[in-house]
Parts: C-alpha cells; sequence; structure tokens
C-alpha cells in the first residue's frame, strides 16, 4: 500500500501540466524496486513510462496498459480529505487518481510482485506502457507507438480502467465505440441586433442549426438521416443477440444509478444500444441570451456541438466526408470544424486469448463476468490494433461508484486486491 500512497500524494494533472514529470520519476523508480526494467520517454506531451519483463523463450506478449495522470481535483471544498492525502475509511481508499487511474495501474505491478514473492513462474512476457496524459486525449500516443512498433509488439493490450457493474459484478469488453467531433457555426450579422428594431430584417443563425440538425436524426427513433451513416455498421448476428440476451441486467438499478427512473427497455436492447449501435448527440448548444429575465436579442453567431459514437467497422474520417456532404446540400453557409476522431475496435470472442481472460476474470471473482463486445466509450485501442496487430481489451477493476473525474474519487480496498489476483490470474493463464 505504502507504493501506492506514494504515488497518489503525487499531483500529476496533464490538463494542467502539475506534478507530471515527477510523478513519471517514481513510477519508474517504484517499477526499478520490483526488478522490472524501465524507461521514460519523453513526448510532445508528458513522458511515458515503459517496463517490461522479457523472457525469450517465452512466445506470447501481453501489453499493460495504464495511465499515472489524473484529473484536476476541484472543486477542492467538496472533498472529504484532501484530494493528495489519501485516507482510507469505510474499506475505500480515497485519492484523486485512486481509481483513475494509479491504483488499477499498480494492481498489475502488485500482481508481478506477488507472483514473484511466491515464487511462481510464469511464462509470459509483460510489458507496461504507462500514459501521462490519457486524461487530456493522450496526443501523444499515436506518434509513440508509431515510433516504437517493435518494443510495443504484444498479444493482447490489456487495460484496466473504469468501474465494475453496480451489482459489483466484473466486465469484460471485448472493444470500445469511436468517435468523431465536429462543431458548427452559423453566422447571421455581423453583430447582435434588437429583436425589436432589425426583427424580420437580419436572420437569427439559431434556425439555421435546428434546420440542419434536424435534417441529421429522425426525432421519433433517433435514426441517423446522413446518407450512408449505416453503410459500415458491422451487421449484428444472432449470436451476438444471444449473447446479449444471456448478460444479467436490473432495469430498475440501472435507471436509479443514472438517474432516469422513466428507462424501459430490455437487457438484450440496453446492451444493444450501448455496444453496437452509433450514437448522434448533441453535446453543446449555444447561442443568444441564456441569462435570467429577458433580453431581446438576434444573435449573430451561434454553435453546436456534436460527438457522434461510432461502432466497428465504421470510420471517422468517411463518416466526416458523408457529414460534411449532408450539411453542404441543406445549408452551405455553415462553417464545420473537425474536433476529434477515433476509430472503434471489436475483438472476437472466440480467440484463446478472450476465453483465457474471461476465465481469469471468472477466476478472480467467482463469479460470470458481464462480457460485452464494446464499451460505450472511446479508448486509442484502434492505434494498438493498427499498427501492431495487437487485438484490445478493456476489464475494469474499480467500484461503480469510484467517483473518478468527481470530489471524493475512491477505490475499494477489497476491489484493489481482487485487482491483483486478477492481472495473476491473466498473466498466468496466457502463459498456459
Ligand atoms: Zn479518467
Amino acid at each position: 500500500m505504502n507504493l501506492l500512497f506514494e504515488l497518489l500524494r503525487q499531483p500529476s494533472i496533464s490538463a494542467q501540466q502539475i506534478g507530471v514529470d515527477k510523478c513519471a520519476q517514481i513510477l519508474k523508480r517504484q517499477l526499478l524496486d520490483y526488478d522490472i526494467k524501465a524507461t521514460i520517454y519523453e513526448t510532445k506531451g508528458s513522458p511515458i513510462v515503459y517496463g517490461e519483463i522479457i523472457n525469450p523463450k517465452n512466445t506470447k506478449t501481453i501489453l499493460i496498459y495504464g495511465h499515472y495522470d489524473v484529473q484536476p481535483p476541484e472543486p477542492i471544498e467538496a472533498w472529504e480529505t484532501p484530494p493528495f492525502e489519501p485516507s482510507i475509511r469505510n474499506g475505500k481508499i480515497y485519492a484523486r487518481g485512486v481509481g483513475d487511474n494509479k491504483g488499477q495501474m499498480l494492481a498489475h505491478v502488485f500482481a508481478i510482485k506477488t507472483l514473484r514473492d511466491l515464487q511462481i513462474d510464469f511464462s509470459v512476457n509483460v510489458k507496461f506502457l504507462f500514459d501521462g496524459e490519457e486524461e487530456s486525449s493522450s496526443h501523444s500516443l499515436p506518434e509513440f507507438i508509431k515510433e516504437h512498433q517493435e518494443l510495443l509488439v504484444a498479444d493482447v493490450l490489456y487495460n484496466a480502467d473504469g468501474p465494475l457493474d453496480s451489482t459489483g459484478r466484473p466486465i469484460v469488453y471485448l472493444g470500445n465505440r469511436g468517435m468523431l467531433y465536429v462543431e458548427l457555426t452559423a453566422i447571421g450579422a455581423t453583430q447582435d441586433n434588437h429583436s425589436g428594431n432589425k426583427g424580420n430584417i437580419v436572420p437569427n443563425p439559431a434556425w439555421k442549426l435546428i434546420n440542419v440538425l434536424q435534417s441529421m436524426r429522425a426525432g421519433t427513433d433517433g435514426e441517423v438521416l446522413i446518407e450512408g451513416f449505416y453503410d459500415d455498421v458491422r451487421p449484428v448476428t444472432i449470436e451476438d443477440i444471444r449473447h446479449l440476451q444471456e448478460q444479467p441486467f436490473d432495469l430498475q438499478e440501472t435507471g436509479r444509478v443514472i438517474g432516469y427512473e422513466a428507462l424501459d427497455m430490455s437487457g438484450e436492447e440496453y446492451y444493444e444500444k450501448l455496444t453496437l449501435t452509433p450514437t448522434f448527440n448533441i453535446s453543446g448548444l449555444s447561442s443568444g441570451y441564456s441569462g435570467t429575465g429577458q433580453k431581446t436579442v438576434i444573435p449573430s453567431e451561434d454553435k453546436v456541438k456534436i460527438d457522434i459514437r461510432l461502432v466497428a467497422d465504421q470510420d471517422p474520417d468517411d463518416i466526416y466526408r458523408k457529414l460534411v456532404a449532408h450539411i453542404q446540400q441543406v445549408d452551405p453557409s455553415l462553417d464545420i470544424v473537425r474536433v476529434g476522431a477515433s476509430k472503434p475496435t471489436r475483438t472476437s470472442m472466440e480467440l484463446e486469448s478472450v476465453r483465457q481472460i474471461i476465465s481469469s476474470v471468472h477466476d478472480a471473482h467467482e463469479l460470470q463476468p458481464i462480457v460485452l463486445p464494446a464499451i460505450g466509450a472511446t479508448f486509442p485501442g484502434y492505434l494498438f490494433q493498427e499498427l501492431l496487430g495487437t487485438l484490445s481489451l478493456l476489464i475494469p477493476y474499480a467500484n461503480a461508484d469510484e467517483d473518478n473525474h468527481a470530489p471524493n474519487e475512491n477505490m475499494d480496498v477489497e476491489l484493489f486486491f481482487k485487482g491483483i489476483e486478477t492481472t495473476c490470474h491473466v498473466i498466468l493463464n496466457i502463459g498456459k
């Protein structure tokens, strides 16, 4: 626990570049202390900490990804104990970054220590890639992977991040959704105008946005109306459906956790919408005056931010081209900015390493894990898949109420130890 607390005491806020270098140094020293060969690679952003245990006799390699940077701790006054002074209460460790991701990341390192202390041999090469700017979109990671392909060659990319199911059941995600993020701007006059004195004279750009938004998504069922949008969505098979039907689902509990008790759908529909279906979300819409009382104004400029979550095998470049073509047809006066893009991944459940990992999680928790085709969120797993041919899996180790990114972030002590156990099983099973 001392090692974890040492790492938690060191702030490493990538968004503000606070303490990141120092934290990388501590992490490197910790790996070396455990007899793991470790190197720091400088990037344009935060350093990457790399470690490895290689035996040329081994035929398989697992690449473990984690991140040592954390979200800003604000608002500080909402924390019961200071964010960078870890403390244990009610069976949980409280500190910024304990769940996301320092605790989950170090669980892998402790697994190596555990196996060695128990003198249990393992016959798999283990590589660690610890990112220092995951919370800031891992900007340096693509270039690092491109430049170090040989170093990073592996059979499986293993990432422990995020929470277990709210009932405490472990989850194995076989991939992730991708994302395309765009921002549209509509311009009316070059200045704001009085809505009486200039009403009906200057156009209001809000209507342009409403018009184009309505043309892109059906109001009834949310179907995306951009031509060709669904062309590359991998068809859902009968086996996929059967598999989703088998996963446990508690409608009321799920509705309660997300604060939407009107939720009404079957488990199969829930998982299909979350893992096999793309989204089209308005994540920000700004126009005119939104303060208290009235202000009668015709705004000169309005913006909308849209995030589109993509599923296998949609390609963000292709979707962006189709989106631009659609908008240019509806309203060529709109300005379109592509803010970010990331591809989806999806690994087959039939692969040997995948089966080994699923049974490892089962062994550690003594519970059948929920196995889902993808996590709804986004992770740059595609970089490893495309450049290195590595399949990527995500297995969360933290509690459902870890409150990551929020005040009083925490990690259940028992789950922290379960995480160590899980990694031990994974390393032993993959080496078999
Ligand atoms: Zn995070």
